[in-house]
């Protein structure tokens, strides 16, 4: 299915350049230019307004000043040209996985997120307790990706990795809500959540005590809890009797045991009743955790994701997953809108937890977090976590990434 609700074709246009503004020779000053950043002639999509419409978007002193039609380049110090293209607030993913070194899992953020599209993150569970510090002073205070972490409960973390008969809930003297807590508690700034896997083999027959004990993190800091799913011990309908409104689930539609649908394929009650009460699904693709078959399903269903994050880590950046534009772009193939995906990686992530800045909006006095896109017409052959595949007419790419300001390229 090709999407058609945003009707939008890039066709030909001029190659995006980033230069200093054409009237800098003009007798008007750099003092009294209004703006920092001027991006010129893009189609502005911004769900979090209603925003979509070609208009340029202004930046002063790394917020956004001002998202108006034709305004003059000679107000600002340097100018992205974007005609022809999309123009987002900065993307938010909020299941990656960018605490390299300690464990297999990591990978730097900066190259694969802010290079990417992608100026905010959430690393999902990397770090433990006694891996946190590391990961607070030698990656997210280097990153110029903005990185915000969920505290693993297991005091671990992903240390282990993947590694048969180590997973980090199969010894629970590691899952110790008061270390958790106490850890979340020095670094309110950077920890804005929970984490705890649910595989069994990364838990043996520990994963409803691990919940309990994530649970009981969860309340007493005030934060929720993002539990990974699939292949569980346990049914799903146990985990999801002890979640809250604004916890979530991620690798919500992969296609282990003990997902959301029944053995018929469709959605279990208990699913439907936690959406209900406030739950929230997000993708999570990951290397073994997005089925299309199960995510059409629930399409199908009218059950959506909340949330679109990648899941990205080692063993995935070079397929199936490689990066959040692919991500998102599976779910065009999918039938559903850009203006739609868009939302679920601006807006809507921006709700979940608490960034500490006012991110995924172009709304003037917000972050200067601002993604410049391309919807790139040809001929796309996607792949999910199973190894299937869907083909499509569009791929998003990135093109310029703004975060606070500043001008990030695409590596090479
Ligand atoms: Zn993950």
């Amino acid at each position: 299915m090709i999407i058609g609700a945003v009707p939008f074709a890039p066709g030909v246009s001029p190659p995006l350049v980033v230069e200093p503004s054409p009237a800098a020779d003009s007798p008007i000053t750099g003092d009294s230019r209004p703006y920092d950043l001027l991006i010129k002639g893009g189609k502005v999509i911004d769900p979090s307004q209603g925003l979509e419409a070609e208009l340029d978007v202004a930046v002063r002193g790394g917020k956004i000043a001002s998202v108006a039609p034709a305004i003059p380049e000679g107000q600002a110090e340097q100018i992205i040209r974007a005609q022809g293209k999309i123009v987002t607030p900065g993307l938010i993913d909020i299941h990656t996985h960018v605490f390299p070194y300690v464990g297999p899992y990591g990978i730097e953020p900066d190259p694969y997120c802010v290079r990417r599209g992608v100026t905010s993150v959430i690393d999902a569970g990397t770090s433990g307790a006694f891996t946190f510090p590391a990961f607070r002073r030698f990656i997210i205070e280097r990153a110029a990706t903005r990185v915000r972490a969920l505290l693993h409960v297991v005091s671990i973390g992903m240390v282990a990795g993947g590694t048969p008969d180590m997973g980090e809930l199969e010894d629970l003297r590691y899952c110790v809500p008061k270390l958790a807590v106490e850890t979340a508690n020095q670094n309110r700034d950077l920890i804005v959540g929970f984490k705890i896997r649910f595989s069994e083999h990364y838990t043996g027959p520990n994963d409803l005590e691990g919940m309990r004990r994530g649970r009981a993190a969860a309340d007493e800091a005030g934060l929720p809890i993002m539990i990974h799913i699939g292949g569980s011990y346990t049914p799903l309908k146990e985990f999801l009797a002890l979640m809250k409104k604004g916890d979530v689930v991620t690798h919500s539609f992969n296609n282990h045991p003990h997902g959301l649908l029944d053995s018929s394929g469709k959605l279990t009650p208990a699913v439907v009743e936690a959406r209900g009460r406030g739950v929230l699904f997000d993708v999570g693709h990951g290397a073994g955790s997005f089925s299309f078959e199960v995510m059409e399903k629930c399409l199908g269903q009218g059950f959506s994701p909340d949330t679109i994050s990648s899941d990205l880590y080692s063993a995935n950046i070079n397929g199936p997953v490689y990066d959040q534009l692919t991500t998102l772009s599976k779910f065009l193939v999918l039938g559903m809108s850009l203006t739609d995906v868009i939302a679920r990686t601006t807006v809507n992530a921006s709700r979940v937890f608490n960034f500490g800045a006012e991110i995924g909006t172009l709304k003037p006095g917000a972050e200067a977090d601002v993604s410049v896109l391309e919807l790139k017409e040809g001929e796309f052959t996607f792949t999910d976590s199973e190894g299937k595949t869907r083909t499509s007419r569009q791929k998003l790419e990135a093109v310029t990434t703004v975060k606070g300001g500043k001008v990030f390229e695409p590596t090479a």
